[in-house]
């Protein structure tokens, strides 16, 4: 008989948003987990209770865009490493590219290397501004290749087209998440999206600044959701990349102005410029969530946002970075 050994999993971005999440979820499934981060956005705070669990968590710093070494054994890599905000585009789009293509480069290698099952961490941004609504996967985009956006579009659409190659060409078991607007605790107070920014609007008692007519949709995921669908899809046999995402859609606008009720406070719109490429719709299509991994969204975007909210009013704010306000838009914007 042999004796079961726990699997042991590395997550890239392990101390940001999303990637802190995932290692919490991991672990209560029994998982040993290697958080690599390098805290370019991610922080310690948002990992801080996991620190304590020496024996089941460890955490390396390390810029996944230089080379990778994981010593021990390692069943799962999540690769969520990546700046994410609109904002950060403009701030550092040069890591960003190199987090999506040196930092996949390495983290595909490292999982070719242990025989690890490896999952990219993509974007509804391959989609870029969708003429095709909502977005299915099989929709190839509409993505500027130098416009403000580029930098993390282009990163991203790379890191699927090397996460594919590495599939057909080295027969690695590969996964592709493309994940939609997520919001939730440990999201940045100051990484300049829509969700944080009119949250601390709110709470502030300053006015929501809403770029352009708000107009614009977007479809808000609740992150419990998404690392269910996260989870569902490591396990499943699917290696064609998979939207995760809310497919209730809302436009700006009525996002500000659900925060507001939400938070009872009095605080008014404020327009201001709509930033380049913005895209002016964002909803996806779970067809094949749904048929595949049997997932659907369990949270609806009020009750997100509410949780939410509720997470920054509590005082628990994670990485506060105030330095960074006066590009929170991003160049160009
Ligand atoms: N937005 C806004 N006010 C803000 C920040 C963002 O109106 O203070 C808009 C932005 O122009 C976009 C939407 O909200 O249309 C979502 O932006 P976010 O930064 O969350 O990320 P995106 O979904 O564009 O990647």
């Amino acid at each position: 008989m042999t004796a079961t050994r726990r699997p042991r999993a590395l997550v890239t971005g392990g101390a940001g948003f999303i990637g802190s999440h995932l290692c919490e979820r991991l672990l209560s499934e029994g998982y040993l987990v290697v958080c690599m981060d390098n805290l370019s956005t991610g922080a310690l705070e948002n990992v801080a209770p996991l620190l304590a669990r020496e024996a089941d968590f460890e955490y390396v710093d390390h810029d996944v865009s230089d080379h990778v070494d994981v010593p021990g054994e390692l069943d799962e890599v999540y690769h969520f490493a990546s700046a994410a905000s609109p904002a950060d585009f403009g701030r550092i789009p040069i890591e960003i590219l190199k987090t999506g293509a040196l930092g996949t480069h390495n983290s595909l290698g490292l999982a070719r290397a242990m025989g690890a099952r490896y999952m990219l961490a993509s974007t509804s941004e391959v989609y870029g501004d969708p003429l095709v609504h909502p977005q299915h996967e099989d929709y190839r985009g509409n993505v500027s290749t130098t416009g403000i956006r580029s930098a993390y579009d282009e990163a991203k659409r790379y890191a699927e087209a090397l996460t594919m190659a590495y599939h057909r060409h080295h027969r690695m078991d590969t996964r592709i998440v493309r994940i939609f607007n997520t919001v939730g605790p440990r999201m940045r107070e100051y990484d300049g999206r829509m969700v944080p920014n009119f949250i601390r609007q709110t709470l502030l008692g300053e006015p929501l600044t809403v770029y352009g007519d708000g107009a614009q949709t977007r479809s808000l995921q609740y992150v419990d959701d998404l690392i269910e669908g996260v989870i569902r899809l490591m396990k499943s046999d699917e290696t064609r990349p998979i939207n995760i995402g809310n497919p209730v859609e809302y436009s700006v606008r009525e996002v500000a102005e659900m925060v507001i009720e939400l938070s009872g406070s009095r605080s008014e719109i404020l327009h201001q410029p709509l930033p380049e490429d913005d895209p002016r719709q964002r909803c996806p299509d779970i067809t094949r969530a749904r048929e595949v991994l049997g997932w659907e969204p369990q949270t609806g975007a009020r009750e997100g946002l509410a949780k939410t909210l509720a997470w920054f009013a509590s005082g628990a704010k994670g990485q506060t970075r105030p330095e960074a306000s006066p590009t929170l838009r991003g160049e160009g914007s």
